[in-house]
């Protein structure tokens, strides 16, 4: 008889957490629609800026100070307002570790990145889920309305990942106002590169950790510039709140290589933003394909478009599969699909219209 081994104690919270899982790996033939990356090879300059960095029997720099001082001056703030880390979604982990715990509540919409409930879980806090609007959007006002005195942060994605529309400017303005100045608001803009609403709001140009320090904006290299498998994202904010970032996260995380193609990206930026131009011209396409078909589509700001297939989800993301397009579905609601390579846009509105 096979007897089950007796396994440590697990935390109740986390043993009832599904594990992350990745989106499918896709075959040789098929394309990879699953994980918002970028479709584009990486410029000769970025590998060669990785051949050329610190040997790998040496530790990096700790607080990836090359890669900070860059950033700082690209944005027009100290480098100690600016906080690099193995991905945004680890500096996502570092501010809720920072800010809540056992009791505390973090506030964000849902559905939106799919990380987002088992931060608060993992910090030992309680998630609060504020349901999107009927085209897809945050509803600021019920977010404001969902803050109660265990609020201790509160997460704002735009575009949202997965549906796709942005938060205005405006709206992030008087939502903002609304927030108490000690609970922490974190504007995620992962895709920020990818809008083209000119209505929508930029934390950084806009520089709105200057009006309200309880803001940190997130950016990351892994989208519009390519670097997700290097892992390498940023945060800008007020110093003592990404000091308490820097606290909670584990040291060394951020490799030499990392901060080097993150450098190198930022001297290539004109190169790449071209290839994110192309990326919004093929979502464009897309968008307005799926649109034709009868597909009600929100309006798609990010590397991806949102549709709407309900309690048909699983059984179209296995047509699509079958196609070899791997997307992500999401059961009972909807498909993200990631703006992919040129002849993977036609090929999803080929299936598309075979499911509408
Ligand atoms: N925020 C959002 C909204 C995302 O969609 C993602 C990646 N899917 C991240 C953060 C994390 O990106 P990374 O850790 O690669 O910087």
């Amino acid at each position: 008889m096979v007897t089950e081994p007796i396994l440590p104690r697990i935390r109740p919270a986390i043993a009832a957490l599904a594990p992350y899982r990745q989106g499918r790996q896709a075959g040789p033939d098929a394309f990879k629609l699953s994980s918002n990356e970028n479709p584009f090879a990486p410029l000769p300059s970025v590998l060669e800026a990785l051949q050329d960095t610190t040997p790998i029997n040496r530790y990096p720099d700790a607080t990836a100070g090359r890669l900070r001082a860059r950033l700082g001056a690209r944005y027009g703030v100290d480098p100690d307002q600016v906080h690099v880390a193995s991905g945004s979604v680890a500096i996502l982990h570092q501010l809720i570790l920072a800010t809540a715990s056992v009791g505390d509540e973090v506030v964000y919409a849902w559905r939106s990145f799919e990380a987002y409930p088992s931060l608060p879980l993992v910090a030992g806090a309680v998630g609060v889920q504020v349901p999107l609007t009927a085209d897809a959007r945050h509803d600021l006002d019920a977010m404001a309305d969902a803050v109660t005195e265990r609020t201790r942060a509160i997460i704002v994605c735009t575009p949202n990942n997965p549906t796709g529309p942005i938060v205005t400017s405006a709206e992030f303005a008087a939502f903002a106002d609304r927030i108490p100045a000690d609970v922490l608001i974190i504007l995620d803009e992962a895709y920020a590169e990818f809008v083209t609403a000119p209505d929508a709001v930029d934390g950084l140009a806009e520089r709105v950790y200057e009006r309200h320090p309880n803001v940190v904006v997130l950016r990351t290299f892994s989208k519009a510039y390519g670097l997700a498998g290097l892992r390498v994202g940023y945060a800008i904010g007020h110093e003592k709140v990404l000091d308490a970032a820097r606290t909670t996260g584990i040291p060394l995380s951020v490799t030499a290589a990392a901060e080097s193609a993150g450098i190198a990206s930022l001297d290539a930026e004109a190169e790449l933003l071209e290839r994110v131009a192309v990326l919004i011209k093929r979502r464009t396409r897309l968008v307005t394909g799926l649109r034709a078909q009868g597909w009600d589509v929100p309006d798609a700001q990010g590397n991806f478009v949102w549709l709407p297939t309900g309690d048909g989800t699983d059984a179209a993301a296995a047509v699509f599969a079958d196609e070899d397009l791997i997307v992500r579905p999401f059961a009972g609601d909807g498909i993200r699909i990631s703006i992919g390579e040129e002849a993977s846009v036609d090929r999803v509105l080929e299936v598309a219209a075979t499911l509408c």
